[in-house]
């Protein structure tokens, strides 16, 4: 039996989906640019660019995402941090290099993303992150994965950010569908990845091992059209839904 095949793409968000979920104290993970870029008050420094960080996330919680999260370059600005110093060039390699152990791509995801670019599925990238493009690339060069990513959209470029519908087009735009109903979103948060994906008339498939903040957490009253356990079953759900299942 011939079935047309009903998925054309997958789209994927990175963190606590892409790259597994990590606890972290989020003021803490600003010491080692603060150190850097201001000694003597670190502490007081590191405390401020995590209360703006935090206010943009909130805006973005509040506008349903209408509002994007902006950039890194909104954060300095909002804690008075002179962007064009030589401390803060110093001090972003001591901010990245303090993520990095937090960013590791699952390895689930190499043999996911082949055998479905083998399958003639396009795969994309969702993401509401700060972090500039280059950041996220880097990321998925160092881990063999970037040449299997058709296309990505980062919400440091975007006006809207998850669960903006806007946000879910500009991904589909980037990887060239525009069926929604033809578009799978893998994601790890309930009101962002998995309501803002069905809004659009996506099928949305949740990873549940984010430990999501209290804060963070939007209440939503939502079915995912499929649960994985790991990154990998992505793959028996998409071929299942695409042999007619
Ligand atoms: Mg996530």
């Amino acid at each position: 039996m011939t079935t047309r095949r009903s998925v054309d793409a997958v789209l994927f968000d990175w963190g606590g989906t892409l790259t597994p979920w990590h606890s972290l104290d989020l003021v803490a993970q600003w010491y080692p640019y603060a150190q850097v870029y201001d000694p003597v008050h670190a502490a007081g420094l590191a405390q401020r660019l995590f209360d703006a960080e935090e206010s943009i996330w909130r805006r973005q919680r509040e506008s349903g995402g209408a509002e994007g999260t902006g950039n890194l370059a909104r954060v300095f600005e909002i804690a008075g941090v002179d962007v064009g110093s030589w401390q803060h060039a110093e001090a972003m390699s001591a901010y990245l290099e303090a993520w990095d152990p937090h960013t590791y791509t699952d390895p689930d995801v190499v043999p996911l993303l082949e055998a479905l670019r083998a399958d003639g599925i396009k795969v994309g990238v969702l993401s509401n992150t700060m972090w500039p493009r280059e950041h996220h690339e880097a990321v998925f060069a160092r881990d063999g994965v970037l040449h299997l990513i058709d296309g990505a959209v980062y919400t440091s470029e975007t006006a809207a950010g998850k669960p903006h519908a806007a946000a879910f087009r500009a991904a589909m735009t980037a990887v060239g569908v525009d069926d929604p109903a033809r578009v799978v979103f893998v994601g790890d948060r309930p009101w962002d990845d998995v309501h803002g994906a069905q809004l659009v008339g996506m099928r949305a498939i949740l990873v549940p091992h984010s430990e999501i903040p209290e804060h963070q957490q939007v209440p939503v009253d939502v079915v995912p059209d499929a649960v994985v356990q790991r990154l990998g079953e992505v793959l028996d759900v998409v071929r299942r839904w695409n042999s007619g299942d």
